[in-house]
């Protein structure tokens, strides 16, 4: 009873936990990178597995044992080099990681049985010494989401159903996805964007109606200072990409009011890490000229959306 009086209003039921905001292969001082926690009956499913995860799975209060599956959005590091320290440390967390399902485009279920090559010697050495437990298994599964735009269930268990749909983030990247999901003992829907350029067809088709929309957000003007510094034709050529495969923020407020999203939620911040307020004040003028009603939420790390 106690401990439940103590905590902060958000802090428990169903809800996002925002475990890493900070786009981008390039490590920020103080940013974590993206991982998103959402917390249905006391289950964790993460979507994206950045470096920090399993930092901000302590920090955030949430530990490991809750942790069953794990959504890739798609193979850019940023959202995966966390993958075997959640195996390693969740094996030798109290509680312990019991296991996990890694879902995510073609080359999940491969890259789940090398996760750990290389770290034999390691794994042995505290299985030997120190008493812990079973290994967590980590099963990977190839989600082929259709070519057509249309949408594929990837899982549902006690709690939610999982939806897959394809996005658009650059023409390098061949297979990246959004996710939805449908938490079962409310109905409240939640999308996230994964890394997309917006506005997206098929994120706009998947999204439809959801109670929040987490979307990926880029600071485009900053992105024009930094190409200015550069030689033109480098200049030239992160511009032309990171406008084609990210999402401006200026976007984001039609996207959601296409989509019906009752509230947005931004995330993944690129290329700057801005404080919460300066996101907002680009963000909330558009939103208002263009009529988007719904809320706005530009969270920092470790921030908790309530559903
Ligand atoms: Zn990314
Ligand atoms: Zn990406």
């Amino acid at each position: 009873m106690e401990e439940q009086q103590r905590q902060m209003p958000g802090q428990s039921g169903d809800r996002i936990v925002m475990l890493g905001v900070n786009g981008g292969p390039v490590i920020s001082p103080h940013e974590a990178k993206p991982a998103l926690a959402l917390v249905v009956n006391d289950a964790v499913y993460l979507v994206d597995c950045g470096l920090d995860t399993s930092r901000q799975l302590v920090h955030a209060g949430l530990g490991f044992a809750g942790v069953r599956e794990v959504f890739i959005t798609h193979h850019h590091l940023d959202h995966t080099s966390g993958l075997p320290a959640l195996l390693l440390h969740g094996w030798t967390a109290r509680p312990p990681l019991p296991g996990v399902n890694i879902w995510g485009p073609p080359g999940t279920k491969l890259q789940a049985t090398n996760l750990l090559a290389g770290f034999e010697q390691e794994i042995g050495l505290f299985q030997t010494g120190d008493g812990f437990g079973a290994f967590p298994a980590a099963e990977g599964h190839d989600v082929e989401v259709p070519l057509d735009g249309s949408i594929l269930r990837v899982m549902e268990d006690d709690n939610v159903l999982v939806d897959a749909t394809r996005v658009f983030h650059g023409p390098e990247v061949a297979n990246a996805y959004a996710y939805r999901f449908t938490v079962k003992h409310t109905g409240k829907v939640v999308v996230f964007s994964g890394d997309t350029a917006a506005p997206d067809a098929n994120l706009a088709v998947i999204a439809k109606g959801c109670d929040v929309l987490v979307h990926e957000t880029q600071d485009n003007s900053a992105i024009e200072r930094i190409a200015a510094g550069l030689p033109r034709h480098r200049g030239e050529h992160l511009k032309k990409h990171l406008f084609e495969a990210h999402s401006s923020v200026l976007d984001l407020p039609a996207v959601a009011k296409a989509a019906g999203a009752k509230k947005l939620v931004l995330s993944h911040y690129t290329p700057v890490a801005h404080p919460p307020v300066v996101w907002l004040a680009m963000a909330t003028p558009v939103a208002e000229a263009i009529g988007y009603t719904g809320e706005i939420v530009a969270p920092r790390a470790l921030d908790v959306i309530p559903l």
